[in-house]
């Protein structure tokens, strides 16, 4: 439980990557400032973090079950919260989907956006109402440059953050009325397993629907040239965990 002082945060995706490296950054904080909620949605994924946190696994942070696709398990988390107060929302779980669009079916687009666009809604909407009625809180969330900028073979990915950005936009405005603010932290690449889950389907794809060129400009130059962007470019999980605690302090 929360010592007096100490702010709650609620973390989702906690079970590798960045909202791992998040849970342990803020609940290893040197003062002891944050009560974390560290969330994921298969807790037979909690080892890592666990190993990662060591001693403070139990005191500053404890584990939650968390689906952001579904309305019972959101609704559940967050009434396993004492008094439901959360001062710090962070939402970082989110999923990747790259490839030539007319090889991609609506349902697996439909699984991105239920995960990096409605995940985040119904998140939002959850904590909001208790955030409002206490007029304090601070949503974050973890967008992306392809939040701000489309990137070629990302169409879909990118659009459902282009979704989120523009729906935390508009809710800025309303939630600043109440003295909740809202954070976009917009990464550029980073190392996780986010990379290896997008090239492993990638391995698996057979293209159906779409032409040769296509198929052969996305093999033969995207993919070496983004993996070489990876490879220059790449931030850590720490870098990312340590920019959103300065955002929350
Ligand atoms: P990871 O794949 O390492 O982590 C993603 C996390 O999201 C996992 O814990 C995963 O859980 C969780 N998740 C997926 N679907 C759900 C769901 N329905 N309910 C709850 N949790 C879910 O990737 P990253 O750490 O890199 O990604 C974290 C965020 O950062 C994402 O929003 C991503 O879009 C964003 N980002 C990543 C960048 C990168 O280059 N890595 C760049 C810019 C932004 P599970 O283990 O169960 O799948």
């Amino acid at each position: 439980m929360a010592n007096s002082g100490q702010k709650v945060v609620l973390i989702t995706g906690c079970s590798s990557g960045i909202g791992l490296r998040i849970a342990v950054t803020l609940a290893k904080d040197e003062k002891k400032r944050y009560h974390v909620i560290a969330t994921m949605r298969d807790l037979k994924k909690k080892d890592k973090l666990v190993e990662a946190a060591g001693d403070v696994y139990g005191k500053t942070m404890m584990l939650l079950p968390l689906d952001v696709c579904s309305d019972e398990s959101v609704k559940q988390c967050i009434n396993n919260v004492k008094d439901r107060h959360i001062d710090i929302l962070i939402n970082n779980a989110g999923v990747g989907l790259l490839g030539p669009v007319e090889s991609i079916s609506i349902e697996e687009m439909k699984r991105v956006f239920e995960t990096n666009f409605f995940g985040v809604v119904r998140m939002i909407k959850e904590v909001m109402p208790d955030m409002k009625k206490r007029r304090s809180g601070h949503i974050v969330v973890m967008s992306s440059v392809m939040g701000l900028q489309g990137v070629v073979f990302n169409d879909v990915y990118t659009a459902s953050k282009f979704a989120m950005e523009g729906f935390c936009e508009s809710m800025a405005v309303q939630l600043m009325k109440f003295n909740i603010r809202l954070s976009m932290i917009e990464p550029g690449p980073v190392h996780t397993e986010f990379e290896t889950k997008m090239m492993e389907d990638v391995a698996k794809m057979e293209y159906p629907g779409a032409d040769a060129d296509t198929v052969r400009y996305f093999k033969d130059v995207y993919l070496p040239s983004s993996i070489d962007i990876f490879e220059a470019m790449g931030q850590t999980p720490e870098d990312i965990a340590k920019c959103t605690k300065k955002v929350i302090e």
